[in-house]
């Protein structure tokens, strides 16, 4: 997958209408530094990415970048989706992996996620 700047933007409108009614408010998307995510919001994908609910932001490890050929599209797209969530629900609470299973790739993008861990720190 080919990362322009655009793209991010393009899958938050595209998860905003696709699964929320365009009725979520997110304000800012933006790389980050590992070390900086670890100060914002817990969540188990907080290597990844994290949401800080207070300024509507999704914060995306700036690592993903250097691995981004080799990251299919709906992994992206689902962990944006993921983050998305949070901006409704803080934990990953019942109601919010209700709306989380909507999303086709669930289980495929999570596999993906957890087989690139390692892959993600050494860029
Ligand atoms: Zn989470």
């Amino acid at each position: 997958m080919k990362l322009t700047p655009k793209t991010l933007w393009e899958i938050v409108k595209e998860v905003n209408q696709k699964y929320f009614d365009n009725e979520l408010s997110v304000k800012k998307i933006k790389w980050t530094k590992v070390s900086t995510l670890y100060y914002l919001y817990p969540c188990r994908y907080r290597l990844w990415a994290v949401c800080e609910p207070d300024t509507k932001t999704i914060y995306l490890n700036e690592n993903i970048k250097k691995i981004s050929h080799k990251m299919p599209r709906y992994v992206l797209t689902y962990l944006i989706f993921h983050e998305c969530i949070h901006l409704l629900y803080l934990t990953h609470c019942l109601s919010f992996a209700k709306i989380e299973k909507n999303f086709p790739q669930f289980k495929k993008a999570n596999q993906w996620l957890l087989d690139n861990d390692k892959r993600l720190i050494t860029g």
